[in-house]
């Protein structure tokens, strides 16, 4: 059982001692896009996950295993995934990937730069066995060097 305390700023839900077990559960999502680059919508895969993980309170993590590429939250928009495309191709352009120190026998430096703008992973509450999104969030994968195989780690934990 739960005891909500209400206060002016705050609704903090504690759960009383010696309560549910704490679960666990891990999953890989794999990965090939045709290009090179690419934003997934992966919110119905996390989904899936958080299902079979039966945990109702708890954290989500979905973490990109790749330092080329991302896992954010936003906006499924079109209009949105394109200007954040020009903008990342803006402040770290592929072309000429002679312009990159890192592009030694490799073309992705683009790519690190890109990925460290975008973030590692995502952190979503779980509430209710479900994930606690706030208005429009839904989650994504982005790719930054894409045409291999390349994995997202879901981890979840909670009771
Ligand atoms: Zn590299």
């Amino acid at each position: 059982m739960k005891v909500p305390i209400l206060s002016e700023e705050y609704q903090i839900m504690i759960a009383p001692q010696g309560g549910g077990r704490m679960k666990s559960y891990r999953k890989e999502l794999w990965f090939n896009t045709r290009t090179r680059r690419a934003f997934i919508n992966i919110t119905g895969q996390v989904e899936e996950c958080l299902k079979e993980s039966g945990v109702k309170e708890g954290l989500v993590l979905v973490i990109a295993m790749h330092i080329t590429a991302s896992v954010f939250i936003n906006d499924d928009e079109s209009g949105l995934h394109h200007d954040l495309d020009v903008w990342l191709e803006k402040l770290a352009p592929h072309e000429p990937v002679s312009q990159y120190r890192h592009n030694n026998g490799e073309d992705n430096a683009d790519a690190h730069l890109k990925r460290s703008i975008m973030g590692r992973e995502a952190v979503v509450a779980i509430t209710d066995g479900k994930l606690d999104f706030g208005p429009w969030e839904r989650i994504f994968y982005g790719e930054f060097d894409g045409r291999r195989r390349k994995r997202v780690l879901v981890k979840v934990i909670g009771e």
